[in-house]
């Protein structure tokens, strides 16, 4: 779907996967105005094909588009866009068996050919998808973090609770440093806020208290607010634990796991749903939790996936119906 300014949103089209023809002075290749986002269809052991929650991916679009100076697209469209390439591709829905799925890339782009600092007065939004197999294809197991305060992701007043690219382009640096130290993933402090624990390069993170509590970083303009993050504190507590939203400096945070206030840490994000955490890593030193079984984590885990595959009751609602 194209957008110009005075026009609005027109000429949709549906047109087979292959390259984009795009002008080398599209804004969005020098400036970077661009947004996506990132959700799964899932099928059901009947056949059917579900999304999950896919207003809440249509208004964190907003949310992105709202920062990034791109135009408004009303949830409605979003997920009507998203519900039709569902319907074209439903037999690219993996079975149910595993944890298959269609992942779905909905994206817009400064489409707009001019050099020069401003925003782009013609916008294209696209969407596409491909099939995914299971995130652990051997079995769920622990990842271990690299915990940096040298490299910021998006800084306070920054782009932080936006989805645009810039924002992974800037982690890039610090995920392979963390590579270089045996780590999956690299998880950012705010520095500038005085040592404030936030997000992991895509994934948002989680700590369990040996007391019950489940506890995350509080949104605070800097981090992505996540659907699978406000999904777990719902889930979280309907399986008896406690959801605390709070501030977390990175001291706390990682006393906390070695005097074993908090036995269990895990990660969250659409593509792996969660990821138990075996242990954080810094210059600094190394923290291991104490419950390398994970077994609130899995029972989190479960219950989440078994709302995405319809295999229990979906008592909070989060499921749409697409074939
Ligand atoms: N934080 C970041 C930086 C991410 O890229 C993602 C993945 N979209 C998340 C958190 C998790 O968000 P969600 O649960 O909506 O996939």
């Amino acid at each position: 779907i194209t957008w110009t300014k005075g026009q609005g949103w027109h000429s949709p089209k549906v047109v087979p996967y292959g390259p984009l023809s795009l002008d080398p002075s599209a804004a969005v290749l020098h400036y970077g105005q661009e947004i996506f986002e990132g959700m799964k269809a899932y099928r059901h052991e009947d056949g059917s094909v579900w999304l999950f929650r896919p207003e809440r991916n249509g208004e964190r679009f907003r949310t992105s588009a709202a920062r990034m100076m791109l135009p408004d697209l009303p949830v409605d469209l979003f997920v009507q866009a998203v519900r039709e390439l569902v319907t074209i591709d439903a037999r690219y829905v993996p079975e149910a068996a595993g944890e298959h799925s269609l992942y779905i890339r909905p994206f817009m782009i400064a489409s707009e050919a001019f050099l020069g600092v401003r925003a782009a007065e013609e916008v294209t939004f696209l969407v596409i998808a491909s099939p995914v197999g299971p995130y652990f294809a051997e079995g769920v197991k622990g990842v271990d973090i690299w915990v940096t305060d040298k490299w910021a992701r998006a800084g306070v007043g920054g782009t932080g609770a936006a989805k645009c690219g810039g924002n992974y382009a800037a982690s890039l640096i610090a995920q392979y440093e963390g590579y270089e130290h045996g780590c999956t993933q690299v998880m950012f402090i705010e520095a500038a806020e005085k040592d404030r624990v936030e997000e992991l390069g895509g994934m948002n993170v989680f700590l369990i208290s040996a007391d019950g509590q489940l506890v995350t970083p509080a949104l605070t303009g800097t981090i992505l607010d996540g659907i699978t993050r406000d999904s777990i504190l719902a889930v979280g507590e309907q399986l008896g634990l406690t959801p605390v939203e709070r501030r977390l400096s990175a001291q706390e945070f990682l006393d906390g796991i070695a005097e074993g206030t908090f036995v269990e840490a895990f990660c969250c994000g659409t593509a792996a749903v969660i990821s138990p955490i075996s242990g954080f890593k810094s210059e600094r030193g190394e923290w291991r939790l104490k419950g390398q079984d994970f077994a609130t984590t899995v029972r989190i885990r479960d219950a989440v996936l078994d709302i995405q595959y319809g295999r229990t009751p979906d008592r909070f609602d989060w499921l749409q119906r697409v074939v």
